[in-house]
């Protein structure tokens, strides 16, 4: 392969609109496939933040520096922690670093009006991805076939592209999260509850988390210890069902903790799942990945979004760069290095929090990023 020029990005997602507008920018046309109806059919999630050296330097490569500033919330870094009685154990209003809060739906559109009419093909779910006898793939579509120089999968945990390149699929962590939505002014407690940025309370194998978003919404997460088996039959639980289970599992806690169980709404069930650190795949010339389909992990390191967006930068570099396929292979390369501590971490961090002294391990994990 030369310099592709046809290039298909299977994902709507961040780092697949992150690549997309990289490629825009240097002239490319690629054609992103999202299988979502529309922009809005789905939730996108809570706030994330952007980290210098990745989301932000991804951002500003893009031309969108400007965007991102004026619609994030330098504001919102602070942490909490509190243990299961209530009693807050850690409060800092401002965490020092450089890692501005966007709404996800907030940083997906504004990749989305960098991008020309039409190269998000809504509606679009890739299900068939096979080799061409002219070189490359086709993507088979509804009626319509196409092939491409280049397919990179940008689809997430369960990334179809990914079935063609290995046969690794992501494992369960044990631990599942439910979603909870909460408007500042329905739910003064909750707010006076997570200060500046995002609380933990933590006790022995469960947690409740609460993050500030923008436009008054806070977003929240109960989380716990479930065989797989439970965490399937939570997702297909009336919310009624889910709020008792909840309510049983936080038994004890304190009651201005358990208000976010009785009162929030229940927006999701999610189960933590993880690809294993440092996973590579054999490189296949016209196929390769980015994002949570190359390194799923769980959120506790935070660094998905950061590194999807570095993913795209690098990938960009590579695909418009002088060395073809072998360009592209070093990419793989240096991605798997950089997400390898990240997975790591997120799998550590997720250790300690859902464990039986769980407080004592954030607290000290407060305590080491501040010096103390
Ligand atoms: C509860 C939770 C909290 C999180 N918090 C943070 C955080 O604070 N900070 C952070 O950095 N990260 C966080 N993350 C991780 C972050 O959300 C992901 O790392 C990030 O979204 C990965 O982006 P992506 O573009 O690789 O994949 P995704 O965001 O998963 O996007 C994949 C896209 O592909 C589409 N798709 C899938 N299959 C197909 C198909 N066959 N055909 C067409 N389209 C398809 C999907 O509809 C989707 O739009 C969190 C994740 C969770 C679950």
């Amino acid at each position: 392969m030369i310099r592709p020029s046809r290039i298909a990005i299977v994902g709507a997602g961040p780092g697949g609109l992150m690549l997309a507008r990289l490629l825009q920018r240097r002239g490319l046309t690629p054609v992103v496939y999202e299988r979502d109806a529309h922009t809005g059919e789905r939730p996108q999630g809570g706030s994330l933040d952007l980290h210098a050296e990745t989301g932000q330097r991804a951002m500003r490569l893009a031309g969108l520096e400007a965007a991102f500033h004026k619609a994030a919330r330098p504001e919102d870094q602070g942490d909490r922690l509190y243990d299961a009685a209530g009693h807050l154990l850690f409060d800092r209003d401002d965490s020092g670093d450089d890692r501005p809060e966007i709404d996800r739906t907030v940083l997906r559109q504004i990749l989305l009006d960098a991008l020309a009419p039409g190269v998000v093909r809504w509606g679009s779910h890739v299900q068939a991805i096979v080799p061409s006898s002219e070189g490359g793939f086709t993507i088979a579509n509804g009626n319509t076939t196409e092939r491409f120089d280049l397919v990179v999968g940008a689809d997430g945990a369960w990334s179809c592209v990914r079935d063609l390149l290995t046969a690794t699929k992501p494992r369960y962590e044990g631990v599942t999260l439910v979603e909870l939505g909460f408007d500042t002014a329905r739910h003064p407690q909750v707010d006076a509850l997570v200060g500046s940025g995002k609380m933990f309370a933590v006790g022995d194998n469960r947690a409740l988390i609460a993050q500030r978003n923008g436009f008054g919404h806070i977003r929240g997460y109960a989380g716990l210890r479930l065989e797989e088996g439970e965490a399937r039959a939570w997702m297909r639980a009336p919310p009624d069902t889910v709020r008792q289970r909840l309510g049983e599992t936080f038994s004890g806690w304190s009651s201005s903790l358990i208000y976010l169980v009785e009162r929030g709404d229940i927006l999701g069930i999610r189960p933590m799942y993880a690809l294993p650190a440092g996973h590579r795949w054999p490189s296949r010339a016209g196929l390769t990945l980015l994002g949570d389909a190359a390194h799923l992990m769980s959120p506790f390191s935070g660094e998905g979004v950061n590194l999807a967006f570095a993913d795209a930068t690098d990938l960009a570099d590579a695909i418009t760069g002088e060395d073809g396929w072998a360009g592209i292979q070093a990419y793989e390369a240096t991605m798997a290095a950089r997400a390898a501590p990240a997975a790591e971490g997120a799998a550590a961090g997720l250790a300690s929090v859902f464990s039986p002294n769980g407080a004592d391990q954030v607290l000290a994990h407060y305590h080491q990023r501040v010096g103390a």
